[in-house]
């Protein structure tokens, strides 16, 4: 069995927040870490989603081609994701030549099974500009709140509108007022005769998070409503059909296309088959993570594009949605300056730092809260006092009472038989937390391995134990210095550049899993050992104190 591993794609435009980190990205690296260190054939695809309006708009605010504003954007988000250490197999875009072959293909498979229509739908005309103007290209008045408005939402209030919606309606490239309304012919995904079988494809699926399950049958419930997935816009990928010349894709038609064809080109350039890890017939399983607000367009309408193709595409087994990570209670906000972006929380803190947090606190089952104090309080506790502590005093320890190198001893499984029945408990918890996708699961058990492991060395004291029993405490040294090691390996999926430090410490070969008590102990005993630089610096209040009025907004 091969996985598939996706995260939401991110928004070309701008450098994104610690919610977006925590929210897909982050979950679905750690989730692909652990698969890989257990031996599974395992693919991380992501891409930044690089059509519609927004791109559009930033690059004529920047003045250059959108084109050459999304080749930069796209540089500086995928400098951003290494800095950070996700492990992308591919990390494409759905601006390549690929996505628009694949998006054209998939539209012309739906049009041809029946289930794409025409029809003649009102839209705002600017005589000034000579153009149609999509959503975002209206700017006015919010006829709910009286507040400054887009044509497909209102800040101030959250409301979701139709350009034609707004009062005092002008072009947002020109200012221009004296719009019109014409009609114009555009092309519809006609999701109501397929909500049958979209039904039938949601009870197939098993091990959803049960809000996801929720949101997308509270839309069925509504009745689906057929989907416009053209628009009025020169930036996109073009349609292939008479008459649609001057028109491309709407951005949520093509952007989930952009798994398939990123797979498509991480497959062409390794030498993979993409049929192993997209067709219908192949032994895959495809576990998609996103926040809760993309779930209708991964449970429901790219679902429904790829059945109502009649392709012989796979389609994802798992839809894991994540809720909000909050900053101090409220929304993050750019135009606010409120709550943390990722280049400013490279600068302010480590990235394993975040990982740890974030992971440790991910929003799976409901909405968690950011403040500086809670993280400094959480990465100090569980990295500096739990992990850190434990790497320093086994590792002290060898320095000092063993000459810097590992006793080269066996462990003691009748005298240490408590401690391997506990471990192997908490190796098949974090294992289960993982083959489930629960991320923060996974971390709470990781964090008590660290605990049993500390536990351990200061029950057995082998400072003390050197003056009495020199035997046993070189054993207990030994199975210290196991736990060490295996302290790091549970933690690789979650903060792989330390952890990656720690098990150069102790030797031995890669972050290989087991749920075996005695193999996760194995592999150390006659290497040299060094006393490590402490790992983990403490976040003290001063620090906190600083962050927190930096970050808290205008
Ligand atoms: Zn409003």
């Amino acid at each position: 069995m091969r996985h598939l591993i996706t995260s939401a794609l991110p928004y070309i435009n701008g450098v994104k927040h610690l919610g977006n980190l925590a929210g897909s990205l982050l979950p679905a690296d750690v989730h692909v870490r652990f698969l890989r260190q257990a031996g599974e054939d395992a693919a991380f695809i992501c891409a930044t989603d690089e059509h519609g309006t927004p791109a559009e708009l930033g690059a004529a605010a920047e003045g250059v081609p959108v084109a050459e504003y999304c080749d930069r954007q796209h540089g500086i988000q995928r400098d951003l994701y290494e800095r950070f250490d996700l492990s992308f197999d591919h990390f494409g875009r759905t601006s390549s030549a690929t996505n628009h072959r694949l998006t054209q293909e998939l539209f012309l498979a739906l049009d041809a099974a029946g289930f794409i229509e025409e029809r003649e739908i009102d839209q705002v005309w600017s005589p000034a500009d000579g153009r149609f103007l999509p959503d975002r290209y209206v700017e006015g008045t919010c006829p709910h709140c009286g507040g400054a408005a887009r044509g497909d939402q209102c800040d101030a209030c959250s409301a979701t509108l139709d350009p034609v919606d707004l009062l005092e309606p002008r072009s947002a490239i020109s200012g221009a007022a004296g719009l019109e309304v014409k009609p114009s012919r555009h092309l519809f995904l006609r999701q109501s005769i397929l909500a049958d079988e979209i039904s039938a494809w949601l009870d197939s699926r098993t091990g959803w998070p049960p809000q996801v399950i929720g949101i997308a049958r509270g839309w069925l419930a509504q009745g689906l409503a057929d989907r416009c997935i053209t628009r009025d816009l020169e930036w996109g990928v073009r349609v292939p059909k008479p008459g649609y010349g001057d028109k491309v894709f709407y951005v949520w038609f093509d952007a989930p296309v952009g798994y398939l064809s990123a797979t498509t080109e991480w497959c062409e350039a390794t030498g993979r088959d993409v049929g192993e890890w997209w067709s219908s017939e192949a032994d895959v399983r495809h576990v998609q993570f996103l926040a809760k607000d993309n779930v209708p367009f991964h449970a429901i309408t790219f679902p429904a594009s790829l059945i109502g193709s009649r392709l012989p595409l796979h389609t994802a087994d798992v839809v894991k949605g994540v809720n909000w990570l909050l900053h101090d209670g409220g929304k993050f906000s750019t135009s606010q300056r409120r709550g943390v972006f990722l280049d400013q929380a490279l600068a302010i803190a480590g990235a394993d730092q975040w990982r740890w947090w974030l992971a440790a606190n991910c929003p799976e089952t409901s909405d968690a809260d950011f403040t500086f104090d809670r993280f400094a309080a959480g990465v100090n506790a569980d990295l500096a006092d739990k992990l850190g502590n434990l790497v320093s005093r086994v590792l002290g320890l060898v320095a000092s009472r063993f000459g810097g190198v590992v006793p080269d001893v066996a462990i003691d499984e009748e005298a240490d038989a408590e401690l391997l029945t506990a471990l192997g408990g908490i190796l098949r918890d974090i294992d289960r937390a993982h083959r489930s996708a629960s991320v923060r699961r996974a971390a709470d058990a990781v964090r008590s391995l660290w605990d049993q492991s500390n536990a351990y060395v200061a029950a057995q004291a082998p400072w003390t134990l050197a003056k009495t029993d020199p035997a046993r405490a070189a054993t207990v040294v030994r199975t210290a210095a196991g736990l060490v090691r295996a302290s790091a390996v549970a933690a690789h999926p979650f903060i792989p550049g330390s952890a990656g430090k720690i098990l150069s410490l102790t030797g031995g070969d890669g972050p290989r899993w087991t749920t075996d008590p005695v193999e996760a102990l194995s592999g150390v005993g006659g290497q040299p050992a060094d006393r490590p630089a402490p790992l983990f610096a403490k976040l003290d209040e001063a620090w906190v104190a600083e962050q927190t009025a930096r970050f808290s907004g205008r």
